[in-house]
């Protein structure tokens, strides 16, 4: 096979896709056109293309072709899921919403026993409308991974990724153990202050609505979103010249922001539209830190250096930026937060709910991905693990609607614990200031140029020689 000539393509394709969805998620196509897209690069992720890459030993571009391939082979029943997905609706006290809708709406709605009421009847219709296709879906794949020739997705994943998975998952339940304690501490008063009631009374309806804290709204001014990303991206001297904000706009935007590296790393767009409030703040930050990330990797890497490899180091520096918009010092400097410590006890208190759930979801995953026979109890498994982590009471209905596709839980674990790591020797080499000084966008800049050559293990280990593990996570969480 030449591999060469299989790289030039698949970044054509992958650069095709991406142009695609930043076109139609930015509110300048109304069509998602997927479909002629994979048509055209049909032989990329042929069953043929993976025996080839499979012989020829390149781990990245296998794990692209098999993840291709499978996409492929269940594209029609995802573009089902997506129409019915769109037209279905959510009706709560005669007032009736569009079921994409129904989230933000929760999340807003100030009455519990309504918060309540809407999750209900998303869960129903999850259940009833989505759950026949998810389970297609999720047969189809396991069935294509038998042929492909891996025992169960798990192994699969394993190979593929070179993640240790059931490590990682006997990690995460330690984490859970280790945090178990001191949950009620670090979440009831988050809960009590924006919610008005006690963690004995929490529903998992009423999640979105924490996370969202409008009480917090007042210190994060849409007006000041733009420029404090600007001025931190110019203290830190890190401004990609690749990096195309997107900021017009249009009314099929979607709400919330995203990164799409249509050319990486010439071309990489950070699409926003400000609203304010604690999660519009993060949700810029965390998509900014891909963008300057995409936009700094040297352009004559490989293809798989540049747009594929551990999905865990990108997320990192998407979480270290993340982070900033609840760091006490730049809480002060950009958005003149005079006390900051109710902002930086509730993002404490979010992160450790939302770990403490990936850890829950990562060993539900792994149960499930590689469960042979019936399903069906996988359903109470899913509810009992979520349960026990977050303590509430976890519906059902969502058991495959909410699990990643290939185990991106996993990415996103050792994404945060890569961040912590990252931001401690951030922080000792140039001072709780870090993120306003020169030199630190210089160490950013220099680890970025490699995109993802190294997986996050690697990376830790070259630039501290620590191992990737939970300890400081843990230190700053309930430490
Ligand atoms: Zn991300």
């Amino acid at each position: 096979m030449d591999l060469d000539a299989y790289r030039q393509e698949a970044e054509a394709f992958v650069s095709a896709l991406d142009r695609e969805y930043y076109l139609h998620f930015s509110g300048q196509r109304q069509e998602l056109e997927i479909e002629p897209i994979y048509e055209r690069h049909a032989e990329l992720v042929s069953a043929r293309a993976v025996e080839a890459l499979r012989a020829a030993g390149s781990r990245e571009l296998l794990e692209f072709a098999v993840q291709g391939h499978i996409g492929r082979e269940t594209e029609e029943l995802a573009a089902e899921l997506a129409r019915r997905e769109a037209s279905l609706e959510v009706t709560v006290d005669g007032r009736t919403l569009p079921f994409r809708q129904a989230p933000v709406a929760q999340a807003n709605e100030p009455d519990p026993d309504r918060r309540a009421a809407i999750e209900a009847a998303r869960n129903e219709l999850t259940a009833r409308e989505l759950d026949p296709l998810l389970r297609e879906v999720f047969e189809r794949t396991r069935a294509l991974v038998r042929e492909l020739g891996w025992e169960s997705v798990l192994a699969l994943c394993e190979e593929l990724s070179d993640i240790d998975l059931r490590a990682l998952c006997a990690r995460s339940e330690a984490f859970l153990a280790d945090t178990d304690g001191a949950y009620e501490r670090v979440v009831a008063p988050r809960v009590e202050s924006e919610l008005g009631f006690g963690l004995d009374r929490l529903r998992r309806s009423d999640l979105p609505a924490l996370f969202r804290a409008p009480g917090l709204d007042r210190h994060y001014p849409a007006e000041r979103l733009l420029d404090a990303y600007r001025e931190t991206i110019d203290a830190l001297g890190v401004n990609g010249r690749g990096v195309r904000l997107d900021v017009e706009e249009r009314p099929q935007k979607s709400p919330r922001a995203f990164c799409s590296p249509v050319r990486v790393p010439d071309e990489v767009y950070l699409v926003i539209s400000p609203h304010g409030g604690r999660e519009d703040y993060e949700a810029l930050f965390h998509e900014s830190g891909h963008a300057q990330h995409y936009a700094h990797v040297d352009g004559s890497l490989p293809f798989e250096q540049r747009y594929l490899g551990d999905n865990s180091v990108t997320e990192s520096f998407a979480f270290l930026f993340q982070h900033l918009t609840s760091d006490p010092h730049w809480l002060g400097e950009r958005l003149g937060v005079e006390d900051p410590s109710e902002l930086v006890a509730h993002s404490r208190a979010s992160k450790l709910v939302f770990l403490r759930r990936y850890c829950a979801k990562l060993g539900y995953e792994l149960e499930l991905s590689s469960a042979a026979g019936p399903l069906d109890r996988l359903r109470d498994e899913y509810a009992r693990r979520l349960a026990r982590a977050v303590r509430v009471e976890w519906p059902r209905e969502t058991w495959l609607a909410d699990v990643d596709p290939w185990f991106y839980a996993a990415r996103y674990l050792r994404a945060w614990a890569l961040e912590t790591h990252l931001r401690r020797h951030l922080r000792e080499r140039f001072g709780e200031r870090w993120y306003a000084q020169r030199e630190a966008g210089a160490l950013l800049r220099a680890l970025w140029r490699e995109g993802q050559r190294r997986d996050a293990d690697e990376l830790l280990a070259d630039l501290t020689g620590s191992q990737l593990d939970f300890e400081p996570l843990l230190a700053e969480l309930v430490g």
